[in-house]
């Protein structure tokens, strides 16, 4: 019986020690989200946003990571965004932690396509992520008609790029802002 107590406060400690870590890395942040910093203060982890995501993109941080706990990010490789009309997750916002914002000046983050390992930068026919990109032609442009670039003011960070891309590693990744 005794060993129930200890086996409770190796569980805190574990979560404590991993909240005063820090992240292990940034998050990406649901659409319209205050910087960073701000951002942590303000957000009063009450998971409202996740709940009424149509798509389940938004998931709530645990102990692991960091500061964070208890806010919402995206796993943009398992679900992205798809900026949803009405921005369901900033209307239902209580803190003002995610604030109105036009579709086209949301930034989640900035997508970034690794060349060594995308099909068509290694010469093959693959344009999912161009054709899937929302905003098509636009954050991702074909100069030469076969391989596929970022543009940083036109990409959103929404992730669909992520999501799509035929890769079992996709060879697309959204680096988030925070
Ligand atoms: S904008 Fe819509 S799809 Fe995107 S995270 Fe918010 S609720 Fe989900
Ligand atoms: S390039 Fe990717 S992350 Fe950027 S807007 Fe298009 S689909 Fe979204
Ligand atoms: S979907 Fe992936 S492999 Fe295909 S062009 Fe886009 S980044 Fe390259």
């Amino acid at each position: 019986m005794r060993k129930w107590p200890a086996i409770f406060i190796g569980f805190l400690m574990f979560y404590v020690i991993n909240i005063f870590k820090g992240p292990q890395k940034p998050l990406v942040r649901p659409p319209g989200a205050l910087p960073e910093d701000e951002f942590l203060a303000v957000c009063i982890r009450c998971g409202q946003c996740s709940q009424v995501c149509p798509y389940h993109s938004i998931h709530i941080a645990d102990g692991k990571k960091g500061f964070s706990i208890g806010t919402p990010y995206l796993n943009l490789r398992e679900k992205p965004c798809f900026l949803c009309k009405d921005f369901h997750c900033i209307e239902t916002c209580p803190s003002k932690a995610l604030v109105s914002i036009e579709k086209q000046n949301v930034k989640m983050g900035l997508a970034q396509i690794d060349t060594t390992t995308c099909n068509a930068w290694l010469g093959d026919e693959c344009r999912m992520c161009y054709v899937s990109c929302p905003f098509y032609d636009k954050a991702i442009q074909l100069p030469d008609f076969r391989r596929p670039v970022i543009s940083p003011e036109n990409c959103v960070g929404c992730g669909v790029c992520e999501y799509v891309c035929v890769k079992d590693n996709p060879a697309i990744k959204v680096n988030p802002m925070g």
